[in-house]
């Protein structure tokens, strides 16, 4: 198990404070008992020096040393009044005692030398196995002869004793040094040490737990302050890194996100190439279409079934032949410009071609559409794919087609010009008949019997109607070969728009139907033909009354109105804000223009036929249906009239166009006639 830093602080401070204070304590006794020893040898040395002096000068005065014994009692008060002297002795010169503070310390064999500390200084043994530090000084005669001397002794257990009573004290005092100091390290070490590192210690378990953003202390101590300061540092850096790697990690996630998409992609792929390659071989033999490839040496290299079909030839033999060789055994027309078309797709080009040969199977001519593209073979090569689709038939209906069409052209030239020969023809006889019936009618009007009267009213209603027809053919015929002539002037548009209307006024009320007029007040003028313009009224107003049942609702009006369409003489028509600009071109800013407007109430134009409601002898509907009568409702008539008004329009520089929601003769949608003519060039733009 780990001992804390706290632990072995203390431990380490409890070990050097008791070595210290043990190392100090041995040293102090041990210096205190040397000095001790040496002070109680001084003393004995100088007590024993005195008695030396007293028995020299005894000797002097001629005394014996046995004579000496006053000294005895000197001795025996030395060692009374003194504790620590153990005896006191007076010897002579060969040792044998004189006198004795105390018998027991007489010099004999039992006594025993421990150590000699100088010549006159040792530590002896005694036979109680007592020591004692002896000391001794000589005595000499008047002539210097050695007489004898004096030993002082003191025990050994003398300096124990007093070691022992000054270690006592030593130790309570160092055992109370110790527990002062002891407490303070300890204080010390908990406060100024261990705290801190504690507080650091969890700030640094936090921030090792992910926690950058944990507040640091203020410490006091600078070593701690410094290493706090450092580990704030530390976790403003980590947490910067750490976000780096968090963006790292995101980058390198989505990274390899894509990179497994990728992988998957490209599995898919791979896996979809394989199919691919399958379906293109069985596409390749199921497809009608004849399919040939060849390679950069004019090789054919794939045919499938319908190749084999379309050239009559087995695949097997085809297969690894020269293409050209392949090409002019079939005989075909125009080899060198396959031949071209084969090395520019090799360039990298798509192109398309025919190819002509006789059928070697059916013995037959036969039109191929060739679209020759380049293709890269599984070696990395450039191939050439033909895709060849027989056309033969459908050549052969687009020239029936053409050879129709010819004749179509040729048929309806005869028309027209039967048209304008026919009106041409009629014109004179009609007008003499109906100049002749209109004779007998007012002249003869009282010999002919009331029967031929009413016979001649219906030569001259037919001739009348008849008149009509050749009319219109007439103005059909000179709008085709642009003969009609226009007598152009500046014309105010209302009184003629009012009077064309007007004229009508018969038949709205036979019919019981409702004319409104709209007209805007001061249009300018336009510049063209009245009684043509009157003639187109005529016409729409007349249809309008004809197709509106009876009691409906017809509305005329005038506008000045503005389009974007090109002011021309060679005139289009349509609608000009939906027409496209090629058709009628645009121009830069709105130009002026009259709009003329005619909507009915009555049974509407079918959106398949509106496109067609101005081609020459058009009409909507069973033919059979219509009757007959100028403005009878559904009335028959040539399929003439909105050929004219569309003629005339347009050679006015204007434009005409309708608007139904479809035929219904019970909801009855009617239908808006729109024309525009231009207007004298002077008018201002219109504001936006
Ligand atoms: P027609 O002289 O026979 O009326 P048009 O050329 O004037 O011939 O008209 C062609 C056809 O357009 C008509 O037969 C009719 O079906 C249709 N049509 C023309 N004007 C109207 C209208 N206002 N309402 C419904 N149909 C119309």
């Amino acid at each position: 198990m780990k001992s804390t830093l706290e632990k072995r602080i203390l431990l380490f401070a409890f070990l050097v404070l008791t070595l210290t204070i043990a190392a100090n304590t041995i040293l102090t006794i041990d210096g205190f008992r040397r000095d001790y020893r040496d002070g109680l040898i001084l003393r004995s040395r100088s007590i024993a020096e005195s008695l030396k002096i007293s028995i020299e000068n005894l000797l002097e005065q001629g005394a014996q040393l046995s004579a000496a014994r006053s000294l005895a009692d000197r001795c025996s008060s030395i060692v009374n009044t003194d504790p620590e002297i153990a005896y006191c002795l007076v010897e002579d010169a060969v040792g044998k005692p004189v006198f004795a503070s105390d018998p027991a310390f007489v010099f004999g064999p039992k006594v025993k030398m421990i150590s000699a500390m100088d010549k006159s200084t040792a530590l002896l043994q005694f036979g109680n196995r007592q020591r004692y530090y002896d000391v001794s000084v000589n005595l000499f005669s008047d002539r210097d002869i050695l007489s004898g001397r004096v030993r002082i002794g003191f025990p050994e257990t003398v300096l124990k004793e007093r070691i022992k009573s000054i270690l006592q004290r030593s130790l309570i005092v160092l055992a109370g040094a110790f527990t002062v100091v002891f407490t303070l390290v300890f204080l010390f070490v908990r406060r100024d040490l261990i705290g801190p590192i504690t507080t650091l210690s969890t700030v640094a378990k936090e921030i090792a737990g992910g926690r950058f953003d944990v507040a640091v202390p203020e410490l006091t101590t600078r070593d701690f302050s410094e290493l706090g300061d450092a580990l704030r540092h530390m976790a403003q850096s980590l947490k910067e890194r750490d976000a780096k790697i968090q963006q790292s990690y995101g980058d390198l996630k989505q990274t390899n996100q894509q990179l497994q998409d990728s992988y998957e992609n490209l599995e898919r792929v791979g896996a979809e190439l394989g199919r691919s390659r399958e379906m293109y071989r069985s596409l390749l033999d199921d497809a009608s279409d004849a399919i040939l490839v060849s390679d950069e040496q004019d090789r054919i290299v794939l045919i499938n079934k319908a190749a084999e079909r379309f050239f009559g030839n087995r695949r097997q033999e085809v297969g690894g032949t020269n293409l050209y060789s392949f090409l002019e055994q079939l005989q075909v027309s125009n080899i060198d410009e396959l031949y071209r078309l084969h090395g520019e797709v090799l360039d990298g080009n798509t192109l398309e071609a025919e190819i002509r040969f006789m059928s070697p199977v059916e013995n037959r001519p036969v039109v191929g559409w060739v679209k020759a593209s380049p293709v890269v073979g599984r070696d990395g090569r450039r191939r050439v794919q033909s895709i060849i689709r027989d056309v033969t038939r459908e050549r052969e209906i687009k020239e029936n087609l053409q050879r129709s069409t010819a004749e179509l052209k040729r048929l309806n030239q005869m028309k027209d010009s039967f048209l304008g020969v026919a009106s041409h023809e009629l014109k004179t006889p009609l007008t003499v008949i109906i100049g002749y019936t209109e004779l007998l009618m007012n002249e003869w009007q009282d010999r002919l019997e009331p029967p031929v009267m009413g016979m001649l009213e219906h030569i001259a209603n037919a001739a009348d109607r008849l008149s009509n027809i050749v009319r219109d053919m007439v103005d059909v015929s000179m709008l085709e070969d642009r003969r009609m002539k226009l007598r152009m002037r500046e014309v105010d548009i209302n009184p003629v728009v009012e009077q064309a209307a007007r004229e009508l006024e018969f038949f709205f009320d036979r019919r019981g139907q409702h004319l409104s007029l709209d007209l805007q007040q001061e249009l300018p003028p336009v510049l063209c033909d009245p009684d043509r313009i009157a003639q187109v009224i005529g016409n729409l107003v007349g249809n309008a009354i004809k197709f509106t049942p009876d009691g409906g609702r017809i509305e005329v009006a005038t506008r000045l109105y503005y389009c974007r369409r090109q002011r021309s003489d060679v005139s289009t028509s349509g609608n000009p804000e939906v027409t496209d600009g090629s058709f009628c071109p645009l121009a830069e800013e709105k130009q002026p223009y009259l709009l003329l407007s005619i909507r009915d109430n009555g049974i509407g134009i079918d959106s398949a036929d509106l496109p067609h409601v101005f081609d020459k002898f058009y009409e909507v509907g069973n033919i059979e249906e219509h009757f007959t009568g100028k403005v009878a409702f559904k009335g028959k008539g040539t399929g003439l009239g909105l050929t004219i008004v569309k003629g005339i329009v347009d050679l006015h520089g204007g434009a005409i166009w309708v608007e139904s929601s479809g035929n219904d003769p019970e909801r009855c949608p009617g239908c808006l006639f729109q024309v525009i003519l231009p207007v004298v060039e002077d008018v201002p733009s219109p504001q936006g």
